[in-house]
């Protein structure tokens, strides 16, 4: 058995670069039709499909901002009009605005929680409210699917990002109640934490000297691919990962070990 999601409707927030990016197109491999969400980064988005398709695989550019209910709305609109319905959604679009905590602006505070949390909110609400529409498609053993993107700062405090890991933090109990809540209807929902994987969220934390100090926080001595991430979201997405009901799954290299116990502390 492989992890295959034909005949399903995927939709990737923050699908344009990075993570999301990665998964729209191994989503699309492995069969599913999939709406790749942007904001800003049109280009992307089209080329993102346009990937898609030259592989022989569906999708479409959809722009919306997660932070805006009524885009999200027209968002969910636009893929069941295009697809005829939704049975995974990836909430992945997330942003940081790092400052110390006495200079973190309000609006900075704001804006990430808006983005990184309020938006897998309004994302999620809506996919369930489509999934109960929609009903039973015989598509997947689930009547749907909802992966959070979180981060290993959902465990790990960082100074210097108290928006950032707060926002991240509420992904995990907002996705467990949520998994507990839907759970008797064939809902499945879960995250992903990932450690340091090389984005452009963290292109300076990853490459030159700044990697190698990073390199010191991770047991098992590689930064992170959008690939690794990608495989575990496609794990959980199908039917290969039916049982995984309100789980994180950290994919970190083993950020979250406590590296630094290793030579006895
Ligand atoms: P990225 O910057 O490439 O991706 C973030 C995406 O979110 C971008 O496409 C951006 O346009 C989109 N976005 C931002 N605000 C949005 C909004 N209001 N509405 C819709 N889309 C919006 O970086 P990435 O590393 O691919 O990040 C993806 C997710 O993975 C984020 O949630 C991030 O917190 C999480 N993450 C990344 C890492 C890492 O090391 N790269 C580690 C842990 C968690």
């Amino acid at each position: 058995m492989e992890c295959r999601l034909d005949g399903q409707v995927a939709v990737v927030t923050g699908g344009s670069s990075g993570i999301g990016r990665g998964i729209a197109q191994l989503f699309a491999q492995a069969g599913a039709a999939v709406v790749v969400n942007y904001r800003g980064s049109r280009d992307g988005a089209e080329e993102a499909v346009r990937e898609i398709e030259a592989a022989g695989g569906k999708a479409i550019a959809v722009k919306a901002d997660v932070s805006q209910q009524a885009e999200v709305e027209a968002m969910f609109a636009a893929a069941v009009e295009h697809f005829g319905a939704v049975d995974i959604l990836v909430a992945n679009s997330g942003i940081q605005k790092d400052a110390a905590f006495t200079e973190l602006t309000l609006e900075d505070w704001q804006q990430v929680i808006d983005t990184n949390l309020t938006g897998q909110f309004l994302c999620a609400q809506a996919a369930v409210r489509q999934f109960r529409r929609q009903g039973e498609r015989g598509v997947s053993r689930a009547r749907g699917k909802i992966l959070c993107m979180s981060s290993v700062h959902e465990v790990i405090p960082w100074a210097g990002h108290t928006n950032y890991a707060a926002s991240k933090g509420g992904i995990s109990l907002l996705m467990k109640s949520l998994a507990q809540e839907v759970a008797e209807e064939g809902i499945r929902v879960n995250a992903i934490a990932p450690g340091a994987i090389r984005t452009a969220i963290n292109a300076d934390a990853t490459e030159g000297d700044a990697a190698r100090d990073l390199l010191r926080l991770i047991p098992y001595g590689r930064i992170g691919v959008v690939e690794d991430v990608a495989r575990v979201a496609l794990f959980l997405a199908s039917d290969m990962g039916d049982y995984v009901v309100g789980a994180t799954l950290f994919v970190d290299g083993g950020m979250t070990l406590y590296p630094g116990f290793r030579d006895n502390g």
